[in-house]
């Protein structure tokens, strides 16, 4: 059997090669790391968990024209996308005040923000992914203007939608981060979202109890991770089959 070609490995996920020209299958991870990978850890069922409920993001952007990289689920860790030219930033969207917007202007977590505020890190490991200004942006070319009137649009409209979505199931959507990709069609450039729109990326915070259901389960050693994500799962009716419990006593076959 041929082996399929690796075109990159990430800290959570790993790109091979798609089936078509302009296409990447996307594989998920159980891997977890944090404080830019000084902490890791192997969390079983979490790869299974993201690509659901990425999966689930992605479509309900594209039902409401949000433009993503996401074609189709192909397996429980694996799904197939796009592929994009990624834009080297990392597009953080803010509505209350957490991690590391808390510690650098001194304010408790949880604070709710007059507005939602958009900032960019570079994407530079080696770095630790620095907060750099839009000028930067511009001067080093990662991007033009127009690109971030376009990056802002979209993550607004994400931040609109997962904020709905969200608070129909009882949690709060402090933060996310987004990554966006350029495709081109003939001429013409396009802006979409790319990555994976998961518990890594989100902070979700139970409205009721205030209880961690994302990431920071991991960073600050809350609990279970996998619980955590499968409690957003379930509650977004999006838990994968083998995990599902029904139940149901079991049935004889006659
Ligand atoms: N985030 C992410 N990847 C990163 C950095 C941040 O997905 O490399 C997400 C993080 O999960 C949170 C939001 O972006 O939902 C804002 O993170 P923050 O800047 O507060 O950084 P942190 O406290 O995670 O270091």
């Amino acid at each position: 059997m041929a082996r399929r070609k690796k075109i990159y490995e990430g800290k959570a996920k790993i790109l091979y090669e798609g089936p078509e020209p302009g296409t990447l299958v996307q594989y998920f991870k159980d891997d977890a790391t944090a404080f830019n990978a000084e902490k890791k850890a192997t969390i079983e069922g979490k790869g299974v968990l993201n690509n659901r409920l990425s999966e689930f993001f992605m479509t309900g952007l594209a039902s409401i024209g949000v433009p993503t990289h996401f074609i189709k689920r192909l397996n429980m860790r694996e799904q197939l996308i796009r592929q994009v030219e990624i834009i080297p930033l990392e597009v953080i969207v803010r509505n209350f005040a957490a991690g590391s917007m808390a510690k650098r202007l001194g304010l408790e977590e949880g604070t709710p923000l007059p507005r939602p505020i958009i900032e960019f890190s570079y994407k530079d490991d080696a770095l630790g992914d620095p907060l750099v200004p839009e000028e930067y942006i511009i001067a080093f070319g990662w991007a033009s203007q127009q690109d971030l009137d376009d990056i802002v649009a979209l993550a607004l409209r994400v931040n609109d939608f997962m904020s709905g979505v969200m608070h129909g199931v009882g949690i709060k959507l402090v933060d996310f981060k987004i990554e966006i990709g350029r495709i081109w069609e003939g001429d013409y450039m396009r802006l979409i979202v790319a990555d994976e729109i998961s518990p890594d990326s989100c902070r979700l915070w139970d409205i009721e109890t205030g209880a961690h259901l994302d990431k920071d389960v991991f960073r600050r050693d809350l609990g279970s991770l996998t619980d955590a994500y499968t409690e957003v799962a379930k509650r977004l009716g999006v838990m994968p089959t083998n995990v599902t419990h029904t139940g149901a006593k079991p049935k004889l076959i006659n």
